[in-house]
């Protein structure tokens, strides 16, 4: 991970190589519902490892049994290579952020960021300075007088991560930390809590259901479904290279197109599937105006629907029968709803899944 700032306080010289975390088959069961199935992931020093999935997939799960608030009905943690699986919360050294930002609220701010060193070793002035450094770190040093109600949500979360920082330890959990906040806020706090975690360099996880969020706050993705995870990768990786339908289904905004063979479309025959081949995956923004590039397949379809989204147009076909969605750059003046045109795509962005939903490599 890069780490190239300058040091801008003592808590940046945490130490950078601790934090590595160990799940090797990891299960848990609550009566007859399987809630994690076997997951093995390895989370490197300093990285951060977003889990990421649909609601009830395990993650949640995962996270409390990494942080020692669920014991495994089987398998094993280790962090740094100790097995912690049964090793008591408070002792294994990592700090945990919930959606709820749990403050005290007839605390300050400095008393809610003092009370995680209470319980260590510190003279009033060593705790004084790791408080001032990161209110520092995190611009809060005027509110450090306040209590948590006369603060906005976001300052609030703020001090919630203060929190979980000022401690210094070797992991930092997150539990949908910004699911409280209004969007354009979490858009700003994430880019925020990214940026710390760089500067500190403290491996992290960090869990979500919000695939943007995943890919733009996230070293690698562990994409879980139904308490197994299904890929690790990349944000690039996993976009460009899903290993099954699910993935490609998952990732992506707005979702990738699937067409059945089958059907009567003429994607199939146009650029010759692979013989076990039954559905194909194209992303609405691998489509275009044919006429705006030399694409080398190109078909007819009615824009039945235009939604503009950003700097481009979210387009609604009809493709004889089968409806897709396009994202267009550049949408000519006099085209719209109604209208019936060429589009195309290059046959290397179509993806091809086999009848088990696994993605068909060729090489
Ligand atoms: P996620 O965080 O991905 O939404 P969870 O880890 O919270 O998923 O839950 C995974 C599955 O385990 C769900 O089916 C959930 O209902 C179940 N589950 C989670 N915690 C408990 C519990 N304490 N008792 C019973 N079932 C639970």
């Amino acid at each position: 991970m890069s780490n190239d700032s300058a040091p801008q306080s003592g808590l940046a010289t945490a130490d950078t190589t601790a934090g590595q975390t160990e799940l090797v088959n990891v299960r848990k069961e609550y009566g007859d519902t399987v809630a994690v199935d076997g997951v093995s992931v390895a989370i490197e020093p300093g990285e951060l490892l977003v889990l990421l999935g649909p609601s009830g997939c395990g993650k949640t799960t995962t996270l409390r049994m990494i942080a020692g608030l669920e014991t495994p009905t089987a398998g094993t943690i280790r962090i740094d290579g100790e097995d912690e699986t049964r090793t008591l919360p408070k002792n294994r050294d990592l700090s945990m952020v919930f959606q709820s930002y749990a403050l005290y609220p007839h605390k300050t701010v400095r008393e809610n960021l003092a009370f995680p060193l209470a319980k260590m070793d510190l003279s009033a002035s060593e705790r004084d300075t790791q408080i001032q450094e990161v209110a520092n770190l995190l611009e809060i040093t005027d509110l450090l007088d306040k209590q948590p109600g006369q603060l906005s949500g976001g300052q609030r979360q703020r001090v919630a991560v203060g929190r979980t920082i000022v401690r210094k330890p070797r992991l930092f959990l997150m539990d949908e930390p910004l699911s409280n906040l209004d969007a354009k806020l979490r858009v700003q706090t994430r880019s925020e809590i990214r940026d710390l975690q760089q500067r500190l360099g403290t491996t992290t996880v960090y869990v979500t259901h919000d695939q943007e969020e995943a890919m733009s706050i996230g070293d690698r993705l562990a994409i879980m479904r139904n308490g197994q995870i299904e890929q690790i990768g990349s944000p690039r990786d996993v976009y460009h290279h899903p290993e099954n339908e699910f993935i490609a289904g998952f990732i992506g905004d707005p979702q990738i197109n699937f067409i059945d063979r089958g059907g009567d479309h003429s994607l199939f025959e146009a650029v010759e599937p692979p013989r076990a081949a039954v559905r194909a995956g194209i992303r609405p923004e691998a489509l275009t105006l044919a006429p705006e590039r030399t694409q080398p397949v190109s078909f007819e379809a009615t824009i039945t629907l235009v939604e503009p989204v950003g700097h481009s147009y979210e387009l609604t076909l009809d493709a004889g029968g089968v409806t897709l969605t396009a994202l267009i750059e550049r949408l000519p003046p006099d085209v719209g709803t109604g209208d019936t045109l060429a589009f195309g795509f290059a046959p290397a962005d179509v993806y091809w899944f086999d009848d088990n939903g696994a993605t068909i490599v060729e090489r």
